[in-house]
């Protein structure tokens, strides 16, 4: 396949063996490359890199070897220039897939590009990553102790509501001002996204952390002069310390989330030490799992997709859980642990079996109605998935052309001949895949091919940059035209999801994109308001 789209995307994919010998460059990469160095091509992936870089290179690849990605050096025809390279893993193989962006273009100016790489757009704040790092730092220092606090804002989403999003913004930049002035100088102080701010306290125990913490507390009860009626905001704090209460980054925070939301349930606006015994939190939620299948607390609902002419054709089912003693949890929330806790099989059949049932009764008013189910990826590992997933059809007696399991690109990646011979079994069935929030990892596009998928569905953070007439030009709207165009040159139907307004919906529909969900056409609705459609759909038809 030469696609002109993948060009602009990447600019090489390289195959790799374990000692990375290249066992393959693309033909747009090798155009790219040119000769370099006026000889023929290397014969390792190694020597193509910057000397300085190629350390780095194969440290990053020690890891985290089943995929990592790092920004080297390489030489090339056209002299040296800084590229992106994702790595993955091909297990079976022990080969490497290596793609590659020329980023130069990116870092023209290194320290501005550093800066911008490690700080929060919006605050100037230590991001994600960066703030990552920096625990890790802490942790090579061999300090005996230190405390990551957790800062979630109390009443921030009523602010974001009521009075919109620049606000909301305005809000924390002034919130990270302030906390700014209460801490220390070899202190961090980042920005994990959204309300949620991280602090770093370098050298210090939970007791003196905590001081601080209350002084955040104060500090945020101040009015904001910025939101309108001088609003009042709050904060929950969790604090958890190394070594005590964890000794490696994720923990250390995991631990302090469980301790802001001790706070929170305390009734917010307080700062909560992790106690070891807060796992039980944790625990519980496991239980209640558990005992909300017994009671019947899961449920589905179905959001409807629409071809470009509005007309609908199918829905999305999605899981909910009501909890008796939760509330609503949200899925992103309980499905990791419903994963984690080995029962995904038993809840991802019953949402299967659920949704086609559901499909025969669609199926009386539109006999071509076409359910999608998201399908995990430890499903894929489990003994007998093909087995389920065809009982499920049977059972309801629906037809499998009319049924799409909606499945990540990181069930592709870990790809297996387990999951490819579940793949091809189910695909010979009639059932039909799609590759759910693509465009979120470069890898599945050497696997679409060679796959029996029949969609896409471009991830909602692409679907949300397109959001108005001054990002025309913009890279995201590029991208998303790539996807499509991509998709189609290999016969793949693309959707998009997290459609939320006209502009989006235009502009999808002008380059070709073929189905739209979202809240635009649509939000996730009980299966009789998706009968009240049709009924709907079929009288203005007749
Ligand atoms: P997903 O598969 O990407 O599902 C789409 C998510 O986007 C849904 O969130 C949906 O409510 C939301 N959404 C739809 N339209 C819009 C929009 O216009 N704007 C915005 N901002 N969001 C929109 P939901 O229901 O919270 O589900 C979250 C995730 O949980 C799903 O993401 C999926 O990964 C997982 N999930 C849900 N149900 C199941 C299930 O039955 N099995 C498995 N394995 N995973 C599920
Ligand atoms: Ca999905
Ligand atoms: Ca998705």
């Amino acid at each position: 396949m030469s696609s002109p789209t993948l060009d602009r995307v990447l600019d090489a994919v390289f195959r790799v063996d374990g000692n990375y010998a290249i066992k393959f460059i693309s033909e747009p990469g090798q155009r790219w490359l040119g000769s370099p160095l006026g000889q023929e091509m290397p014969r390792n992936f190694l020597a193509l890199l910057h000397p300085a870089d190629a350390g780095s290179f194969t440290d990053a690849c020690k890891k985290q070897p089943d995929d990592f990605s790092c920004d080297v050096r390489l030489i090339k025809s056209g002299g040296e220039c800084w590229v992106n390279v994702r790595a993955y893993r091909l297990g079976v193989l022990d080969q490497y897939v290596l793609c590659v962006i020329d980023i130069s273009r990116w870092r023209v100016d290194d320290a501005a590009y550093r800066h911008a790489a490690e700080h929060d757009d919006l605050t100037g704040l230590a991001n994600r990553a960066f703030f990552k790092k920096m625990v890790e730092a802490q942790l090579h220092a061999g300090n005996p102790t230190f405390c990551i606090a957790l800062l979630d804002l109390d009443g921030f989403k009523k602010v974001n509501d009521t009075y919109g999003h620049a606000m909301g913004d305005a809000v924390l930049v002034e919130t990270s001002k302030r906390l700014t002035r209460i801490v220390a100088s070899d202190d961090v102080l980042g920005r994990l996204g959204g309300d949620e701010f991280v602090l770093l306290l370098a050298g210090q125990d939970a007791a003196t952390a905590q001081a601080v913490a209350k002084n955040a507390l104060l500090a945020i009860a101040r009015p904001y002069d910025t939101a309108p009626h001088n609003a009042y905001l709050g904060v929950s704090i969790g604090i958890a310390q190394f070594p005590d209460h964890g000794v490696d980054y994720s923990t250390l925070l995991k631990n302090a989330d469980t301790a802001m939301y001790h706070s929170k349930n305390a009734g917010k606006n307080r700062v909560s030490i992790f106690a070891v015994d807060d796992v039980s939190v944790d625990f519980s939620l496991k239980a209640a799992i558990h005992n909300g299948i017994q009671e019947g607390e899961f449920y589905l609902e179905f959001q409807p997709q629409y071809d470009v002419q509005r007309k609908l054709i199918g829905a999305e089912a999605l899981m909910r859980w009501n909890s008796r003693n939760f509330g609503r949890v949200a899925p992103d929330k309980f499905i990791p642990i419903v994963e984690e806790s080995g029962l995904m099989p038993f809840l991802g059949t019953w949402a299967l079996r659920y949704a086609c049932h559901q499909l025969k009764k669609f199926h009386q008013k539109m006999p071509d109605f076409v359910m999608s189910v998201n399908v995990s990826p430890v499903q894929f590992g489990g003994d007998g998935f093909d087995a389920h997933v065809l009982a499920a059809i049977t059972e309801a007696g629906v037809d499998p052309t009319t049924v799409i399991l909606e499945i990540t690109e990181s069930t592709l990646m870990r790809s297996q001949e387990k999951t490819e011979r579940a793949l091809a079994l189910l695909r010979e069935r009639g059932i039909r895949f799609s590759i759910d929030d693509f465009g979120t990892g470069f890898s599945s596009l050497a696997y679409l091919t060679r796959l029996p998928v029949s969609s896409i569905k471009i991830d909602k953070a692409f679907v949300r940059a397109i959001e108005n007439e001054r990002s025309a030009s913009s890279t995201d709207k590029k991208l998303v035209t790539a996807m499509i165009n991509l998709a189609h040159s290999i016969d793949l139907k693309v959707v998009a999801e997290g459609v939320e307004n006209e502009l989006q919906f235009e502009f999808l529909k002008q380059s070709g994109c073929n189905l739209i969900q979202g809240y635009l056409l649509g939000r996730p609705m009980s299966a009789d308001a998706i009968s009240g459609l049709l009924d709907q759909q079929m009288g203005v038809v007749a």
